[in-house]
């Protein structure tokens, strides 16, 4: 009997999870120390699987160019909220903008299911925080490939959101109630592409798509090759490419990755320099997501864009220093003896709930 409560509790609290990401941390994720154990929960990641399975379906729905096309333009547009605005903005605070490009941004970030933008921040300052070290959440060097790939996302202890890395952020009780409620935005992309695709076949079926076609292609065909091609940053760019500067971490420059991720793959000139909004050091590393918002400055939606150091760019040797001004969290180059990192976060963003109250 007992054993059937407990089961009961975790599937209850699983599934309440899958809504509210603040929800307490439920009890049978505790370990007698108080900690979360760093271990994948696939019960919990179960949305994230079926994400995975549906794709299957295109064996019955094909597939159409309208169909293809929108997949194409959705992972673009979210790749770009995802490095240009995820990365390049919340995580790094490289250039500057209204409070609503922000929250725009930060929503088309979130659809992508890759979780909250404070989230997705406070990982990724972790991640430069301690680089390769043992408390690196996604580290090849340190729990394997396919660990620093996926695997990490599906462990609870790194599914609470750490408010402490992102203090700049709490401030927004908008960012704030996408980040706990983070499934809301991607639900509503899936069931407009559904939408879509029932009015493009009523207006024109000659087209040869319909709702359940443009849903596989445009949201979870879409959806699964911008996640992974987000996680080989965290994966390959650690394991395969070169290496222009000799940072304390394993990571790469890779100009496959930087096509793929619209500049994300000049990850080792980012390790060696987080500050600029800007990640090649070359003229001729392409990327796309500095061009883009380069434009977005002309049109004055961003500005302040931070520069790469002149002496970077020419190539020549000097020390690197961070700008005055970035968040605390994110000017952290290295870190000599690192503080150990608590898995569970006690009381999510109280503050910031109450806010958003
Ligand atoms: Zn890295
Ligand atoms: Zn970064």
């Amino acid at each position: 009997m007992a054993l059937l409560k407990r089961s009961a509790q975790y599937l209850t609290r699983s599934m309440i999870n899958w809504v509210d990401t603040y929800s307490p941390v439920p009890h049978h994720q505790l370990q007698a120390d108080g900690t979360v154990a760093d271990k994948a929960d696939l019960f919990r990641c179960l949305p994230f699987i079926l994400v995975h399975l549906v794709c299957f379906a295109v064996i019955w729905v094909g597939w159409s160019p309208v169909a293809v096309g929108v997949a194409v333009g959705l992972y673009l547009i979210r790749m770009f909220a995802i490095t240009g605005w995820y990365h390049r903005y919340f995580s790094h605070r490289t250039f500057k903008t209204t409070r609503f490009w922000q929250f725009v941004f930060a929503a088309l970030g979130n659809s992508s299911a890759q979780k909250g933008p404070l989230w997705w921040a406070a990982h990724h300052r972790h991640h430069h925080r301690y680089s390769d070290e043992p408390v690196d959440r996604h580290s090849p060097i340190q729990r394997g490939f396919v660990w620093s790939h996926v695997g990490w996302i599906t462990s609870n202890s790194a599914f609470r959101t750490n408010a402490e890395l992102v203090p700049d952020l709490v401030k927004f009780p908008e960012l704030v109630w996408i980040d706990r409620f983070d499934s809301v935005i991607p639900f509503a992309l899936g069931l407009s592409t559904f939408i879509l695709g029932w009015v493009l076949n009523y207006l024109d079926p000659a087209l040869g798509t319909g709702p359940w076609q443009m849903l596989i292609w445009g949201f979870f065909i879409s959806t699964v090759f911008t996640a992974h091609a987000t996680f080989t940053i965290n994966s390959l760019s650690h394991v395969y490419g070169t290496r222009r500067y000799e940072t304390t971490d394993t990571s790469k420059n890779n100009w496959i990755l930087a096509l793929l991720t619209l500049g994300e793959g000049w990850h080792n000139n980012h390790h060696h320099y987080m500050y600029s909004v800007r990640q090649s050091h070359r003229w001729y590393e392409i990327d796309i997501t500095f061009y883009t918002l380069k434009v977005m400055s002309w049109m004055r939606i961003v500005w302040d864009l931070k520069p790469v150091p002149a002496h970077m760019l020419a190539g020549e040797a000097a020390p690197v220093r961070a700008p005055r001004n970035m968040p605390v969290v994110a000017n952290v180059v290295a870190v000599s003896t690192p503080a150990p990192v608590p898995a569970v976060i006690p009381s999510p963003l109280p503050a910031a709930l109450e806010a958003a109250g």
